[in-house]
C-alpha cells in the first residue's frame, strides 16, 4: 500500500510538485483535514516555520504530515528575501509584486547570484519526526520569462541554464529543485522506516 502523506500548505503549486516527485506516495492536500487552522509563520528560519506548520496540522490527523518552508536567498541583498519570500512586497503582496520588488532592488547590481532553499519537516501526532533540506544555486535574470511554476520561477535561472525555471518547465525543475533535493531525504527516510 502506498504511504499516505498530507501536505500542510495552501500553496497548490507546492502540492503539485511534491505529488510529482513523491510518485510512490499518496499525496493529499489540506482538504484531507477538517477545518485546518491558518498557521502563522512566526519563526525566523525555514526549519522553525516548517516545524510550526507540520506539528500544528499533524495534531489534527493520524496521517503522516509533510510541510515545506522555502524561499529565495539573493547574495547581493544579504540573503533577502529568505524566509520572508512570500511576503517580500508586504502582507497583501503576490508573486507579481514580489518579482517586481526583487528586480527593483537589483537594479544596477552586477552580482545576481542566488539560491532557492527548502526545508521539509515530517510530523505525526503533533510531534516533529525529521527534517530535510535542499538548495539549488542560480542567478536572477534581468526580466521575468516563462509561464510555468510559481513564485520567483520566472526570474530564477539555475546554474548551467540560461532559461528560468518557469521556461524550463516542471520536469526539468522537479529534477533539480531545492524541493526535489529535500524530498530525496524524505524518500530515503520513508524507505528506511518501511
Ligand atoms: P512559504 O510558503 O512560506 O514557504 O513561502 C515560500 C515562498 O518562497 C513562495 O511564496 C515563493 O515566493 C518562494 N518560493 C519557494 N519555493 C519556490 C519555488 O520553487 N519557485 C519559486 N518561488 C519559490
Amino acid at each position: 500500500m502506498k504511504q499516505r502523506v498530507i501536505v500542510a500548505t495552501r500553496n497548490a503549486h507546492k502540492v503539485e510538485e511534491i505529488r510529482a516527485i513523491l510518485s510512490d506516495c499518496e499525496v493529499l492536500d489540506l482538504s484531507a483535514v477538517e477545518d485546518p487552522p491558518e498557521v502563522e509563520e512566526t519563526g525566523t528560519t525555514f526549519v522553525e516555520n516548517a516545524t510550526l506548520k507540520a506539528v500544528a496540522i499533524s495534531a489534527l490527523t493520524d496521517a503522516l504530515v509533510l510541510s515545506d518552508d522555502s524561499g529565495l536567498e539573493v547574495d547581493a541583498l544579504g540573503g533577502e528575501p529568505g524566509v520572508y519570500s512570500s511576503r517580500y512586497a508586504g502582507e497583501d503582496g503576490n508573486d507579481a509584486l514580489n518579482n517586481a520588488k526583487l528586480l527593483r532592488e537589483l537594479t544596477g547590481r552586477e552580482d545576481r547570484t542566488a539560491r532557492f532553499r527548502c526545508v521539509i519537516v515530517l510530523a505525526q501526532g503533533g510531534q516533529a519526526l525529521a527534517d530535510f533540506s535542499g538548495a539549488v544555486e542560480g542567478r536572477i535574470l534581468q526580466d521575468g520569462s516563462g509561464g510555468g511554476g510559481f513564485g520567483y520561477d520566472p526570474l530564477f535561472a539555475p546554474t548551467g541554464h540560461d532559461q528560468s525555471f518557469a521556461e524550463l518547465g516542471e520536469e526539468v525543475k522537479n529534477g533539480m529543485s531545492h524541493r526535489a533535493r529535500a524530498l530525496e531525504g524524505v524518500v530515503a527516510w520513508l524507505a528506511a522506516k518501511s
